[in-house]
């Protein structure tokens, strides 16, 4: 059935396409989202046309319906193409047939307890524009790492047909959104069909008319994603957009694609015969399934009470907003447009509909889709410590009489699916001194005690390796820009030509919100000109990231930093690489020395970057903040400032700007200079040692997920399906 990934069938594209005999297989491995996290597929694509990988921004299914036969003729007599071929296609087969998953071995008996796992975005591949930003990795990660550990798993979500936006940067520093639409057919979805063969549609009321949404699949591993899609003939032009942007347009757009994922996605559940005994909500933008399946379970005659318990007794949520403005909320006149025809079917009136997630502000009462989910769900997590603390406080009102220790909401840390995330030189570096089962346990610590018997020379060159690998990125695609676009001589030096691969490297990426202090770095632009110029031990600073395309704040600071960095004194060692997305972001957290992280504490709720860039080497450097607070250790990484808490933003800023510059210039450049002495630097790679044993263990999904199955999933209430 469905969840069964060996009765997958191809996407209709890529059934028609013909290859060689020898290299059919190459069809079922596009069509399944594992060759991601599988170090040696990309290399079978490169191998066969490096030129057309790259020009398909490593979209496995665009290359196969593009290769010319010519081309594929010749790598059939290859021999590395071939032994990479069948060392991939037979770990892909393996991978699929193994029964004796961790899910498998440790609840033998829940081999039915499915969990749907809703989502707004899942982040997978550069190659699949489903996600924005953290979130959407997160949920990838989750997913794949579900794959990995056997669960009976389904992810909801979107199949945008545009995405999120590319971001280019002017001249003078400021960001333009493109936005480009892409089809299904460069993508390896299938649409599911119904009894008659024909496509399988669900629908959802909006006001005054009916929305249609196509279903589709993707297949992640030994796990589907249902996905959803509203550009389909039956709606109105309009309509067909409202699935087009990840979090796109005004508040009709958004309370539409809640109503979508939320109601439509527990429809479309159903038309597939799923019934999830788990279901979780990442994050507040889903929580309009609760609604539904109240509904479903009134309408086979349950009271209204019987019903809230047994959807709160299967219902678990992930908040991840720290910012009480940060929580989605919606005005009471848009629930009564969206959900005066849907109250009745619940046996509420209006007020008592509102009740469910009525929110007090100090600007009028509003419809908060966190507080529906904190109430329709039976458990509640942060994800740090720190945010499940943050988290308890913040909504602590909603559980009178209950000391803010006691407020029901738990913290499970995130972490990162380590194949996803891992250099394949560190990988075959840690395939030789981590033993050949680390990949099994790789949430133990004691797998990783090994890396401190690696040679030096060996885990550093492997560091120079993807530094020079960086550079070379980055100034290619300058280099392209440069050939192809009119861009500006600034512009190229922005992209970072003038990179010296040996040198030391802070890398800075991530969203440009203000809470993030993108542009904290210069704040003292003397202190910083001395340490970038340093003609004995200069340090240089990449900086990426987008600003959402409304956050006008955001944007200034991505200028901010551009127009300094375009000033000559600064000698093109501060660059800014633009179009923040998977595929980049793996280059920098691989190929950078240090990850700077300096969020106002305590307003990131993780972060999950700075884990990627630990588990390659890469030292962090970071406030307290997320899940620094509970990964740093005094002995793998450096601290930004300390765990003061300020009420003065001003105040906060300065002091920790001045624990930066003194940290770096006392601490992380003589580190990793060591004055003068013969690399490789041996205090420098006893930290990182440090870093690797400690944090990879710890920030991996393999822990994050099983702590999910362990504290929550199993522990969800057993209830008879509905309806
Ligand atoms: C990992 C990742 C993020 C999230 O990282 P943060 O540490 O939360 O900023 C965002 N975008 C991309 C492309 C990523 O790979």
């Amino acid at each position: 059935m469905l969840t069964d990934a060996r009765h997958a069938t191809l996407p209709p594209v890529l059934a028609e396409v013909a290859l060689p005999r020898r290299l059919e297989g190459l069809k079922a491995l596009a069509s399944n989202m594992w060759w991601t996290w599988y170090p040696d597929s990309p290399e079978i694509f490169k191998r066969i046309d490096n030129t057309l990988w790259i020009e398909t921004y490593h979209n496995p299914v665009k290359f196969l319906r593009q290769v010319k036969r010519k081309t594929l003729n010749a790598a059939v007599h290859n021999r590395a193409v071939l032994s990479l071929y069948d060392r991939t296609l037979a770990a892909f087969e393996a991978y699929l047939a193994r029964a004796d998953t961790w899910y498998a071995a440790t609840h033998p008996d829940r081999a039915d307890h499915f969990i749907a796992y809703f989502s707004t975005e899942f982040g997978l591949h550069e190659s699949f524009p489903t996600y924005a930003g953290g979130l959407g990795i997160l949920s990838g990660d989750h997913a794949k790492e579900a794959s990995d550990l056997g669960l009976p798993f389904v992810g909801v979500g979107f199949l945008y047909n545009q995405g999120y936006f590319s971001q280019h940067i002017t001249e003078d520093g400021w960001q333009e959104a493109g936005y480009r639409r892409y089809s299904f057919e460069d993508v390896p979805v299938i649409p599911f069909t119904d009894e008659q063969g024909q496509p399988l549609i669900i629908s959802v009321d909006l006001p005054g008319r009916a929305l249609h949404a196509r279903v589709w699949r993707i297949q992640v591993g030994r796990i589907p994603l249902i996905l959803l899609d509203s550009d389909i003939e039956q709606n109105a032009p309009a309509d067909r957009d409202l699935t087009a942007r990840v979090y796109g347009g005004d508040l009709d757009t958004r309370i539409s694609q809640e109503i979508i994922l939320g109601i439509g996605g527990v429809r479309a559940l159903r038309a597939l015969n799923i019934q999830p005994k788990v279901w979780h909500m990442n994050e507040g933008h889903s929580a309009f399934l609760a609604l539904e399946r109240m509904r479903e379970h009134i309408a086979a005659g349950l009271s209204l009470d019987e019903a809230e318990a047994r959807v709160r007794a299967a219902t678990v949520f992930t908040t991840h907003t720290p910012v009480p403005a940060g929580n989605e909320e919606f005005p009471d006149w848009l629930i009564d447009r969206y959900f005066n025809q849907y109250w009745g079917q619940l046996g509420l009136d209006r007020e008592r509909f509102i009740d469910l997630a009525r929110h007090a502000q100090s600007w009028g009462q509003t419809f908060s889709m966190s507080m529906l989910a904190i109430r329709m769900s039976h458990a509640r997590n942060g994800v740090s410590e720190l945010h499940g603390r943050v988290s308890r406080a913040m909504w602590q009102f909603l559980f009178p009489n209950t000391a803010v220790e006691q407020v029901p909401i738990r913290a499970i840390t995130n972490g990162v699916h380590t194949a996803t995330w891992l250099a394949r030189r560190m990988r075959s570096l840690y395939d030789r001194y981590l033993g050949p089962n680390w990949m099994d346990n790789l949430d133990d610590p004691s797998t990783w005690q090994p890396i401190y018997a690696a040679p030096d020379d060996e885990l550093w060159g492997a560091r120079r390796h993807l530094k020079r690998k960086l550079a070379a990125f980055a100034r290619e695609r300058a280099r392209v820009q440069w050939l192809t676009t009119r861009r500006h001589p600034v512009q190229i030096v922005a992209g970072g030509v003038l990179l010296d691969p040996y040198m030391l490297t802070l890398g800075f990426a991530r969203r440009f919100a203000t809470y993030k202090r993108g542009s904290l770095i210069l704040r003292d632009p003397e202190r910083l000109m001395r340490l970038v110029n340093d003609v004995e031990r200069p340090v240089q600073i990449i900086f990426a990231g987008k600003a959402h395309p409304m956050d006008e704040p955001g944007k200034l600071i991505i200028q901010q930093v551009y127009r300094t960095l375009k000033k000559a004194e600064y000698g093109g060692r501060i660059v800014f690489l633009e179009d923040y997305d998977i595929n980049l972001a793996r280059y920098l957290v691989q190929g950078v020395d240090v990850w700077l992280n300096n969020p106002r504490r305590p307003l990131e709720a993780s972060g999950t970057s700075g884990m990627k860039a630990a588990l390659n080497g890469v030292l962090n450097f970071s406030v307290l903040d997320g899940w620094w607070q509970e990964g740093f250790n005094g002995e793998n990484g450096w601290a930004i400032g300390d765990e003061a808490e300020f009420t003065n933003a001003d105040e906060q800023d300065a002091r920790d700007a001045a624990s930066l510059y003194d940290t770096l210039e006392n601490q992380i450049v003589p580190l990793f200079y060591e004055d003068g002495a013969a690399e490789p630097p041996a205090g420098w790679l006893k930290m990182m040692k440090n870093s690797i044993a400690t944090l990879a263990p710890a920030f991996s999904t393999r822990r994050m997920v099983k702590q999910y199955v362990e504290e929550v999933y199993l522990d969800a209430e057993p209830v008879a399906t509905a309806p």
